[in-house]
């Protein structure tokens, strides 16, 4: 059987080209990109301004694969949790997290960037797991697109658009898988199509120092993540592996020369383990480390993991651990649970069935 072409990722000019090698002049390219971010069409039959001679013929050369929804679940506070399939039949797993309350009908969508992830983090559900492939950068953006058509259906809304954050914190490490991770946030930022704002797009890392300084050098206007969990090199190495590779001291220095190149603050996460990374100290080692920075701290309490030693902290700790910060001079958020009772919060994601 003929391989088709893919068509999702392809931007206005490649879809013009695609079209023109078939005989079709360029502006049907400009009417199926309509279709597949405007409209989240993905069935050439339903484009319905094309000749039908047309959508056979793309239907039998091309193809539009966003990832197939297989399910989700919906937590008590409206997150949801979406179980997709890609075209290999390999699983992953992408979360819709209302903005602002859980009646909100605008999401941030946490997207995967990797089926698995080989960063092998202790504490994480999907390091555990191991890694099995990167995803293409039509893989990455059709979760929204996925998440777009879900969404819009289950709340009987006619606004196709329901997205409007999006952040690389699902299974994977984008830094591993850099080139698809920015061209598939050129396909959401493109404002012909999806229209998401560079702003409004987060790409976390767990600390590949290399794969910061190259964003640094895109200079565009997302935000930078980084997985911080310990503040010194002896506990980070062993619930980070990837800190022996990269440890603080070049961390840091990565962080640094991004906020030189592109002027934006940039958020740590830190997640809280019970009597392991909240003591006192670690918030003073905290302040020492990023008090030269410009940078925000987003305080994630544990979300337990069947099978993993590490235990959530207590409320007490935590904003204990939160004044500390402030004192110190730091920014610091605790950031409210979402989803933890499907297990679609941070380190829970797995693509279990
Ligand atoms: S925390 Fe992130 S980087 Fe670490 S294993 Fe989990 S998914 Fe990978």
């Amino acid at each position: 059987m003929m391989d088709k072409t893919e068509l999702l990722g392809l931007d206005v000019p490649e879809l013009e080209q695609y079209l023109q090698t078939l005989g079709e002049p360029a502006y049907r390219g400009r009417q199926i990109y309509q279709w597949i971010y405007r409209k989240n069409v993905t069935s050439f039959y339903e484009m319905s301004d094309l000749p039908k001679e047309l959508r056979v013929r793309l239907d039998s050369h091309a193809r539009v694969s966003a990832p197939r929804f297989l399910k989700q679940r919906v937590a008590s506070d409206g997150t949801r949790k979406f179980l997709l399939e890609l075209n290999d039949k390999k699983r992953i797993e992408s979360v819709a997290i209302p903005q602002g309350d859980p009646r909100s009908d605008k999401y941030t969508l946490c997207v995967s960037t990797q089926v698995g992830c080989p960063m092998a983090c202790a504490f994480c559900a999907t390091g555990k797991g191991g890694f099995q492939r990167h995803l293409q950068a039509y893989e990455i953006a059709g979760q929204v697109l996925s998440a777009n058509r879900e969404l819009a259906e289950r709340l009987k809304s006619r606004e196709t658009q329901k997205v409007g954050n999006v952040v690389y914190m699902g299974m994977g490490e984008p830094m591993l898988n850099y080139d698809q991770v920015i061209k598939s946030v050129y396909v959401l930022n493109n404002t012909q199509g999806i229209n998401i704002g560079q702003r409004h797009i987060t790409i976390s890392t767990a600390g590949e120092a290399e794969g910061i300084e190259r964003l640094g050098r895109e200079k565009l206007q997302v935000t930078l993540a980084v997985s911080l969990h310990a503040c010194d090199d002896e506990l980070r190495s062993r619930l980070m592996p990837i800190n022996r590779k990269y440890p603080l001291e070049r961390l840091i220095q990565a962080v640094e020369s991004f906020i030189a190149m592109t002027g934006r603050r940039v958020t740590f996460e830190y997640v809280l383990l019970a009597g392991i990374n909240d003591r006192r100290e670690d918030a003073r080692n905290m302040i020492k480390l990023l008090k030269p920075l410009l940078a925000n701290v987003n305080l994630i309490p544990y979300n337990e993991v069947d099978g993993l030693p590490f235990l959530k902290p207590g409320h007490d700790v935590v904003y204990r651990f939160q004044r500390m910060l402030e004192q110190g001079g730091l920014t610091a958020t605790v950031r409210q649970e979402m989803g933890a009772d499907i297990e679609a919060a941070c380190g829970q994601l797995k693509a279990s069935t």
